[in-house]
């Protein structure tokens, strides 16, 4: 019992995050922190009792192998002091989040023109997508534009970008993405964006590519938390949630990837606690940005269907199938998504290398609920429902900071994914 409540605790707790809370509008720049892989054999809620009094910050939320733990500056010695099996990840976390978050510039381009790849040699800062994104519809207006579904708690438009074909705007079933719901997954915007970018430079010179935007209508949207987005930029770049408060807490943040209207009430697979990383809210879809993501997803399913949902996070390199909520549970065509993620990973891996793990998403993975995979299987119908957790891989590692000179491979390699998937699905 007393265990099971030490535990239960520990899950729901991130570690130390309290102590390493920023005051408001301060930035945290994790100047000094090292980042080490715990090994935890098989037993992480030992490893996490032992970290408690440190000031840490969890890097990873798949932990039964081991703990990927930034550590304070201050307490590094009493870290080697308790000699447990670690390596290290970052040398110094802080300088390795400043060579990340060097900003390429973005001018904007003239009215038509279609920005450069040179986009996919850095991050970029908020506004600079949002440009980014005004350039790439206006350059095609015959076959795309933006749309926004609503707002975020801090008032910002979700926006998306909708891509058509020759059937004409909205005739098709439906390509959905959602991007960087986690807020320091920056590499999935990237990814859609390249994606985005890709099906409409190519659309009049590729005859693949112009049979894969007939064939669909793609609905893009590469912010569907653009509130956390912003706060990682500029205040703490490993901020996940979005920015709601609630009454009867200090901590910020409710995870919109477990507060979807559907399995959210089950136990195991998010947090009831406000401080945890993966707090699911007071109930089912009461984040403005999930009611403007299910509202939006209605529409689609009511519309011409949704063929293919993919939700990209990052890291691990997984192609997760549904379920989230049961790892006894599969989707009723199970045996045809596995087929095509089989395949999937196959072509991933003919750009690079990189190798992705593919299966069941709470088997292969962890549990989750009220998140939107399972949302879209089951309740808006979709018939293929993904999560694809991007670079690097859980195993090497720089986990959330991915180098800028990673951001175009990572970025090819999925694009050419996308061209074997589509016209076979
Ligand atoms: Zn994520």
């Amino acid at each position: 019992m007393k265990l099971t409540s030490i535990v239960t605790q520990l899950l729901l707790a991130p570690l130390a995050l309290a102590a390493a809370a920023p005051k408001v509008n301060q930035k945290i720049t994790y100047d000094g922190y090292k980042v080490f892989r715990i090994s935890t054999h098989h037993d992480a809620a030992i490893v996490k009792d032992l970290l408690k009094p440190l000031t840490t910050v969890a890097m990873n939320l798949k932990d039964e192998e081991h703990l990927d733990v930034a550590i304070a500056p201050q307490d590094l010695d009493a870290f080697d002091a308790l000699n447990l099996d670690a390596e290290v990840l970052h040398e110094d976390l802080g300088s390795d989040i400043k060579a990340e978050s060097k900003f390429g510039t973005y001018g904007g381009v003239s009215a038509r023109a279609v920005p450069s790849l040179t986009w996919w040699n850095s991050y970029h800062a908020y506004a600079d997508h949002i440009t980014f994104y005004n350039d790439l519809a206006g350059a095609f207006p015959n076959n795309s534009e933006i749309f926004n579904i609503g707002t975020s708690v801090q008032g910002r438009q979700i926006f998306g970008l909708h891509i058509w074909g020759s059937g004409g705007k909205g005739s098709k079933p439906a390509v959905y993405f959602h991007g960087t719901v986690h807020a320091r997954e920056w590499i999935s915007a990237k990814v859609v964006e390249y994606i985005s970018y890709q099906l409409l430079t190519q659309y009049s010179t590729d005859l693949a590519v112009m049979a894969i935007v007939d064939k669909y209508d793609f609905y893009i949207l590469p912010f569907v938390n653009p509130d956390g987005f912003v706060y990682s930029q500029t205040n703490d770049r490993l901020w996940r949630k979005n920015r709601q408060t609630r009454s009867g807490s200090s901590c910020v943040g409710t995870d919109i990837n477990r507060n979807w209207p559907y399995k959210w009430s089950l136990t195991g697979g998010a947090s009831t606690n406000k401080c945890s990383e993966t707090y699911k809210g007071q109930a089912a879809s009461d984040t403005p940005e999930n009611a403007a993501l299910v509202a939006f997803t209605t529409t689609l399913k009511n519309s011409h269907g949704i063929k293919l949902y993919i939700d990209w996070h990052s890291f691990g390199q997984y192609i997760l199938l549904p379920y989230g909520y049961d790892c006894t549970q599969v989707a009723a065509n199970n045996a045809q998504q596995t087929t095509l993620a089989i395949g999937l990973k196959t072509r991933i891996a003919l750009s690079y290398g990189t190798q992705f793990t593919y299966g069941p998403s709470c088997s292969t993975l962890y549990k989750t609920t009220g998140s939107s995979a399972d949302y879209m299987t089951d309740v808006a119908l979709t018939e293929f429902a993904w999560t694809i957790e991007l670079r690097p891989t859980g195993s090497s590692s720089s986990g959330f900071i991915l180098p800028p000179a990673q951001i175009l491979p990572s970025s090819i390699e999925q694009w050419e994914g996308m061209k074997y998937l589509l016209p076979i699905m």
